[in-house]
């Protein structure tokens, strides 16, 4: 069963997460939107399933949050401050992100 986020909170350039099994979890928020999982930043795959990855273009402002919010229990939907909001990352997606074996 996929821990439950308990406590969500940007500290800095951080993204510190407590979960329900008390894991502490600290990501940067450079790495974040680096691994925004929207259609946008992995390229929409073609009809035989090959997708070249788009090349995402980065500013200063990519890497910092204007705001966020949690989506239905679902997941964690961040407006970065140079506009992108189409991430959601689930919280399977989170927690995989933490534990390495996205
Ligand atoms: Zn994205």
């Amino acid at each position: 069963m996929t821990p439950q986020i308990r406590q969500l909170q940007v500290i800095g350039n951080e993204l510190a997460i407590v979960w329900s099994d008390d894991r502490e979890t600290y990501f940067s928020l450079e790495a974040l939107r680096k691994a925004c999982p929207c259609a946008v930043c992995n390229g929409e795959p073609d009809v035989m399933g090959r997708g070249d990855k788009p090349q995402v273009r980065y500013t200063p402002a990519s890497f910092q949050l204007s705001s966020y919010e949690m989506v239905g229990g679902y997941g964690w939907q961040p407006t970065w401050a140079d506009g992108h909001s189409t991430g959601i990352y689930s919280v399977n997606y989170l927690r995989r992100l933490d534990t390495g074996d996205a």
